[in-house]
């Protein structure tokens, strides 16, 4: 009888025990707007670690956030990744994120480049400055961005269409510094010193300064990291933009947890994993982006471009004023 109690009694433990666990180890459902290659490995060593699985649904930024929009509350979404702080800044407005508080983040993750509220964070910095081709371009010429629609650029500068949310971020932050109308004079000078027309991607703006079809142009550095990592002799090279003004416009790629995630707790721990020196080594090392967590060092290869000055500005002010925007660019029949 004796036995058959302390049977009973380790076989409803360990039945507790199992359930228990099982419940705990809810996969998390991420969806993500960085592409798979980017975010997976992450993952996996967090899976690793942890034991908590992970069920990753990778699609294009506006597709993650019609399908958000769509499933309202019921979504399966845990954790929300994306490459744009506009994108996140908006989802927040629908009302589709969780406040989150916690330590870890807020030590990890420096205050601009996360919400005010801690409704999303930055995951990994993305600079937009100005690139030149090395054999057309002395460096003591290049200064700011505003100075890109100067005269001396006449038919000499490359950018990427305006319908690509990075522009608008940019627009956007130089609306918030510089005021509107400056603004718009700066972008129909840019608009007037086009080489040719506008790009539909970052890489073919950077080769196009390369062929020396343009002297110089805008674009964020990992994609210069890219085509250094494959040919170290490209013959472009890249410009800290208004290091004696507020510095380079930065934008991040963030993370953000679901209103309606079922799964909190250990989502909230990927979250803090993601901010963490272990995984922000990978943000740095698999793309050439700037870690947000300090404590990690760059990339070998974008090492030699040094420290920069980023312009502190909260990233959700390019949120904020993206409408003003495109409307600006629309304007200055930036295309
Ligand atoms: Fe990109």
């Amino acid at each position: 009888m004796k036995y058959l109690f302390k049977f009973l009694f380790l076989f409803l433990f360990f039945s507790f025990f199992f359930i228990k666990k099982s419940v705990s180890n809810e996969p998390i459902i991420v969806y993500s707007a960085r592409s798979d290659q980017l975010i997976k490995p992450i993952l996996d060593k967090f899976t690793e670690k942890t034991g908590i699985k992970i069920n990753l649904f990778t699609t294009k930024a506006n597709a993650l956030l019609a399908r958000l929009d769509n499933e309202g509350s019921n979504t399966s979404a845990d954790l929300i990744i994306t490459n744009d702080a506009g994108n996140l800044w908006l989802m927040k407005k629908k009302n589709l994120l969780l406040r989150i508080s916690s330590k870890k983040l807020e030590k990890n993750i420096p205050s601009h480049l996360r919400d005010p509220n801690n409704f999303w964070f930055g995951l990994s910095v993305r600079a937009r400055t100005i690139f030149y081709n090395r054999n057309k371009v002395n460096v003591s010429e290049l200064s700011t961005y505003e100075d890109l629609g100067s005269e001396k650029w006449n038919r000499k500068l490359c950018l990427r269409t305006s319908k690509k949310i990075y522009n608008q971020s940019l627009i956007a932050m130089m609306i918030y510094e510089l005021g509107e109308e400056k603004t718009e004079k700066i972008i129909k000078g840019w608009v007037k010193n086009l080489a040719t027309n506008v790009f539909p991607s970052d890489t073919k703006v950077l080769k196009a300064i390369a062929s020396g079809e343009c002297h110089v142009g805008i674009a964020n550095s990992y994609y210069l990291g890219r085509l250094i990592s494959k040919d170290p002799k490209f013959p472009v090279d890249l410009f800290w933009a208004n290091q004696k003004e507020n510095g380079v416009h930065v934008n991040i790629s963030g993370g953000a947890i679901s209103k309606f995630t079922k799964n909190k707790n250990n989502t909230v721990k990927l979250i803090e994993y993601l901010s963490s020196d272990e995984a922000q080594k990978f943000y740095a090392n698999e793309d050439f982006e700037y870690p947000v967590n300090l404590n990690v060092n760059v990339n070998s290869i974008i090492e030699k471009w040094g420290l920069f000055k980023q312009n502190p500005i909260n990233v959700s002010k390019a949120g904020e004023l993206q409408v003003k925007a495109i409307k600006l660019m629309d304007r200055a029949k930036y295309k």
